[in-house]
């Protein structure tokens, strides 16, 4: 099947000048590809008359849709409008159905149109305006040489209700698509990308042959290393069995060890989730990453019925003083597990967790890296470490996940 391309022309001299960042491109782009729709270019352009036109007309020589954002605002250095109709080689006209609809949005808000609006009621002779109008500035849709040109405008939520509704459908139409492409996540942690990718190996061929799903894997920090199944069908029911069926199979070669979650869940997602079934309150105590257990767990909202607390320990002093840690060195499993013990007792907490190490770049350079952690749970403690071959800020964002699927991995077994 022929394959149809559309490219993005972002217009605004404040995208060049990096005073905002061009997210609508960025957007545009996702919804292309799981449409089906090949992108091989993205332009950023200034508001220059010349300089877009020259965009303009390269975007149209070479893509089969083009989508221009920006510039169709009401104001004098809004060119869009004003290029599109030299490109299409005619003259703009007033549509006087626009302009009732423009000053109809401001009568509602009980404001006068200012005269500057009317040229949004301004369509190049030959375009046709984008029935979905969220704003004032209307979106524009233009056949140019056999091609399709669609004009929207820059604020990303009046553009974003556009695409969907009028522009990527109209799209889908013309190119003859009418499958519908769907996209499950699931993330891993605990093994590296290539380990997965060895297990998927036999998999990846076997799709590969079929043609059913696509595996790709997204190494993604502390959000884990994502393995993302894409498939297309004929309808939204169909492509979810495709992927759930598809998760099974990754799953049965994975195994739960190692998928934390099936529907993009976040680790700390996760863990609250099984403690809050479990009817188990957490506690944490932790040094080298001071706070960042606790800054995650707290960015799950209602986690308040599960997270008591976190006790940033840094210092051997406030170990000794809250945690009631004994005298060992500080970085080690007597200290780690001193620790989640208490957490719980210090924070009235069923469960304890406890991370200690040490990140570096001083003073034990040897040990850099070394870290220790511990989970308390019913009473019963484990620890276990790790030396991190990392910087200080991967070894602090790797070290809270890993304690929190450990923990992860206890309840699962345990409870
Ligand atoms: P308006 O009617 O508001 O003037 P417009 O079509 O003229 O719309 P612009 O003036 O180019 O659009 O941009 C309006 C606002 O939309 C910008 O101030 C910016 O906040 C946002 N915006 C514009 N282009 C982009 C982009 N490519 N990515 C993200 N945001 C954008
Ligand atoms: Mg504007």
């Amino acid at each position: 099947m022929e394959r149809f391309s559309c490219e993005v022309v972002a217009v605004g001299t404040e995208l060049l000048l990096g005073q905002i960042v061009d997210t609508n491109s960025s957007w545009i782009g996702e919804q292309l590809a799981l449409n089906g729709i090949e992108s091989y270019f993205q332009t950023k352009v200034g508001d220059n008359p010349e300089r877009i036109k020259k965009t303009l007309k390269q975007a149209i020589g070479r893509s089969d849709f083009v989508i221009v954002c920006g510039g169709l605002g009401p104001t004098q250095d809004d060119l869009t409008r004003d290029v599109i109709a030299e490109v299409m080689g005619v003259e703009l006209v007033t549509d006087e159905d626009l302009v009732e609809r423009i000053a109809a949005i401001f009568g509602n808000r009980g404001r006068e149109m200012p005269l500057n609006n009317l040229r949004q009621a301004q369509v190049p002779v030959g375009a046709e305006t984008l029935s979905v109008m969220p704003g004032t500035a209307p979106g524009l849709k233009a056949a140019i040489n056999g091609k399709t040109l669609y004009a929207v405008p820059g604020v990303p939520w009046e553009m974003k209700q556009m695409v969907l509704e009028d522009i990527l459908p109209d799209m889908r139409a013309k190119a003859g698509i009418s499958s519908i492409i769907g996209s499950k996540t699931l993330r891993t942690w605990g093994d590296s990308e290539s380990g997965l990718s060895e297990k998927l190996a036999q998999e990846i061929e076997r799709l590969d042959q079929v043609g059913g799903a696509t595996i790709a894997f997204l190494a993604s920090g502390i959000e884990g290393l994502k393995v993302r199944l894409t498939t297309k069908g004929d309808s939204k029911s169909e492509v979810e069995d495709a992927l759930n069926a598809e998760a099974d199979i990754v799953s049965s070669i994975l195994g739960d060890e190692i998928i934390f979650s099936y529907d993009d869940q976040t680790m700390e997602e996760v863990v609250l989730g099984i403690c809050k079934d479990k009817g188990l309150t957490l506690g944490v105590a932790e040094s080298l990453t001071g706070g960042l257990i606790g800054s995650r767990l707290t960015s799950v909202s209602g986690s308040s019925e599960v997270f008591k607390g976190s006790i940033v320990a840094y210092s051997s002093d406030v170990k000794h003083a809250i945690l009631k840690t004994p005298d060992v060195p500080s970085v080690s499993q007597a200290a780690a597990e001193a620790m989640a013990v208490g957490a719980c007792r210090a924070l009235n907490a069923d469960i304890g967790l406890a991370v200690t190490g040490e990140a570096g770049p001083e003073p034990l350079e040897e040990e850099v890296g070394r870290v220790w952690m511990a989970t308390s749970v019913g009473g019963v403690v484990k620890s276990s470490t790790v030396k991190w071959p990392f910087d200080r800020e991967r070894i602090r964002q790797f070290t809270t996940i890993t304690v929190l699927n450990a923990l992860r991995l206890r309840l699962k077994e345990e409870i």
